[in-house]
């Protein structure tokens, strides 16, 4: 009994790991359309002087969860618990502002000294933020972006100017998604978390 509970653990471990491998060729796809859309606009993050790691981010997907905590999970136990402190913090904090009609304005607990120590899990959102895209909703309607204050900047006296189309790689995280929670025991029926929230949840079951 144990050894078959051991190969279906195993089953489910690799099935799991081929859908991270899709969806890091997703994300590879996203970073090159989106540095070929930001050096046509000339858009440059080391000269900005915001950090847009402080925006408030929330996120929808049990995979990039997953994906992000198998990265958390590569980090040694103390700064794991030093970021289980900062998600504490950024989550008292964001709730007191929330109730006051704030939109929240806190550093991600994930970055430290102005990067991300997780750059390489850091999920979808984090990569596509900052230049105009548009994304078609599943109901028809088309939504536009201006991007992030640096980019409005330099698109400002532009009649014309290159945009992302986001959807399709909605699309097919919506797909690697639906296939992921498949595997899952308990998938919450919508996952609408900041990433401090997915924390102090800790990594999907
Ligand atoms: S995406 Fe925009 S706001 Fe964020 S760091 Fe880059 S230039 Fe700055
Ligand atoms: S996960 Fe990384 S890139 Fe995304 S907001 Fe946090 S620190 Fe920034």
């Amino acid at each position: 009994m144990k050894k078959k509970n051991k190969y279906k653990k195993q089953d489910l471990d690799q099935k799991k790991s081929r859908i991270f491998a899709e969806l890091e060729r997703l994300y590879q796809k996203m970073e090159m359309a989106y540095n070929e859309i930001a050096s046509r606009l000339g858009l440059k993050c080391s000269e900005c002087e915001d950090n847009c790691c402080v925006s408030y981010f929330q996120h929808h997907t049990h995979i990039e969860w997953a994906y992000f905590f198998k990265g958390l999970k590569t980090l040694s136990q103390d700064r794991q618990k030093q970021i289980i402190s900062r998600a504490k913090e950024y989550v008292d904090l964001s709730k007191k502002e929330l109730e006051k009609g704030i939109r929240p304005k806190i550093m991600c607990p994930v970055n430290e000294n102005g990067l991300c120590i997780l750059y390489k899990y850091r999920l979808m959102i984090c990569r596509l933020h900052g230049i105009p895209n548009t994304v078609k909703m599943p109901n028809g309607i088309t939504k536009k972006f201006p991007g992030c204050s640096m980019c409005i900047a330099l698109t400002k006296n532009s009649p014309y100017f290159p945009i992302m189309d986001r959807t399709p790689f909605y699309q097919a995280l919506a797909d690697l998604e639906r296939r992921f929670t498949k595997l899952l025991k308990n998938p919450i029926p919508k996952v609408d978390y900041t990433l401090a929230q997915m924390i102090l949840l800790g990594a999907p079951k």
